[in-house]
């Protein structure tokens, strides 16, 4: 398995899903062998799988898609990718990403665009989505079996919706984000890319529990094993949002989102309309939180201790370190960090900040209302359409990429709680169309067997 992805990786490298393949893999290949033929193999013994190349991999080149990190090695590897390689798993390689996880195409890295593997003509590249493009595109071409990606306002879940992949966001807590270089830092959760609901549970199996070095991740005693319960769909009540048939959904998202809630209906499951007031001010909101985070997030790439630093003949200190950025970090990048500066400005921070985060907590309440009124979980689209064009995509800004695409994805992370996405079916185009799930904080497995029996 692990030549054949070695050999597969190299054959599709016109798709652009990995900025850094591990060589490194061949010892450890020979090991798993090893312990599969006398009977001690871990539970992901041998198993190929990617990491998104904003998570920390100890000795391997970790660069966020960005000049800033491009020669960054870390001494460290994430909780996630420690647990992964603890269970036996071969951390194949490092996957593209827009800059610092700062988008929802896979097309603003210094790598380069992501491709995806769909095409509805020959020789028209669509865009894999993002920003974790590079893990999906990896595990719908069959690179890998399972990819790490990273969620903080859809990009484990815009990309897997795209390229016809199941794309779990679990809640926030549930997994470690040590390692995992922060966007925002109250959003952002490790997320699981895999051709199966069951392969992502495989995954999410090793990697659960609390971790010292990460405080926000608690100690939940959720069982990876009560998957495989009996899952009752007649004792489930499902909400379907009407603030996500919104403008720009395409007609034919519309239908699989109707053929869904139909076929749950069918099968005796309560489906229901439910209002959720706040949710077409959820964008808006998550971009001033989004880039005040960003904005402090981003003031320890100085060029002094690690990072991109400018050779230049500085005349003073804060001259080397606005060049080292300004050379370094791409347009989208800075224009965040301004704007989350001037966010918070001790005369704009309760304007814009204090105020955004009393909008995340009414945005927070329309779904922890319907949790109290018994909702099991909501059922919307993912994308509003399928993957655009890449020539398309790129002709449009940042701001109206991200506003479109992660309408649907984005509200979750506000919230916290887990949500899916799990291919439905091909457009008339041939491009996948999938639908999203989401539970109440904390629910994820069952969530996941609700996936699983809709799968
Ligand atoms: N598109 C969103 C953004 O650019 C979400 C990115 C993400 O989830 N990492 O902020």
């Amino acid at each position: 398995l692990y030549a054949k992805t070695l050999s597969d990786i190299e054959n599709k490298s016109d798709l652009n899903a990995f900025v850094h393949v591990t060589r490194d893999g061949d010892q450890r290949a020979v090991e798993s062998h090893k312990r599969l033929q006398d009977g001690t193999q871990r539970p992901l013994e041998g198993i190929p799988i990617a990491v998104k190349d904003n998570f920390c991999t100890k000795g391997v080149p970790t660069t966020c898609a960005s000049k800033m990190l491009q020669n960054f090695v870390p001494v460290y590897d994430a909780t996630v990718v420690e647990r992964l390689k603890a269970a036996g798993a071969i951390i194949i390689g490092k996957t593209n990403l827009d800059e610092f996880a700062m988008g929802s195409g896979t097309v603003d890295s210094i790598f380069g665009p992501t491709k995806n593997v769909w095409r509805s003509k020959p020789n028209q590249w669509h865009i894999a989505g993002g920003s974790s493009g590079g893990s999906c595109v990896a595990v719908a071409s069959g690179m890998c079996v399972a990819a790490l990606g990273s969620d903080t306002g859809g990009s484990i879940r815009n990309p897997a919706s795209y390229c016809g992949v199941v794309g779990y966001k679990p809640s926030y807590g549930l997994l470690s984000r040590h390692g995992l270089i922060p966007l925002v830092n109250s959003m952002d959760v490790p997320g699981i890319a895999a051709k199966t609901v069951e392969d992502v549970v495989t995954v999410l199996s090793v990697l659960i529990g609390p971790d010292a070095n990460d405080s926000t991740c608690v100690d939940t005693n959720l069982d990876t094993n009560s998957f495989q319960t009996n899952f009752l769909i007649d004792k489930c009540r499902i909400g379907i949002p009407e603030e996500y048939n919104c403008e720009g959904l395409s007609n034919e998202v519309k239908e699989t989102w109707d053929y869904i809630a139909n076929l749950i209906n069918d099968s005796k499951g309560a489906v229901q309309k439910v209002s959720m007031p706040h949710t077409s001010v959820s964008i808006a909101t998550y971009s001033v939180l989004n880039a005040c985070e960003v904005a402090s997030n981003m003031s320890r790439y100085t060029g002094l201790f690690y990072g991109y630093r400018s050779t230049d003949d500085h005349k003073s200190f804060e001259s080397l370190i606005s060049t080292s950025r300004m050379e370094a970090l791409g347009e989208v990048v800075r224009s965040r960090i301004l704007s989350g500066n001037f966010f918070l400005l001790r005369s704009n921070y309760e304007k814009y900040f204090m105020q955004s985060l009393k909008v995340r907590r009414l945005i927070s309440d329309d779904f922890k209302n319907l949790w109290k009124s018994n909702y099991d979980f909501l059922v919307t689209p993912t994308t509003l359409s399928t993957a655009p064009l890449l020539s398309e995509f790129k002709s449009l800004d940042n701001r109206t990429q991200c506003a479109t695409q992660d309408y649907c994805t984005q509200p979750a992370n506000m919230t916290g709680c887990p949500a899916i996405t799990i291919p439905v079916k091909l457009s008339s185009n041939k491009m996948p169309i999938s639908i999203q799930i989401m539970a109440s904080n904390f629910d994820d497995i069952r969530l996941l067997q609700f996936a699983n029996w809709l799968e």
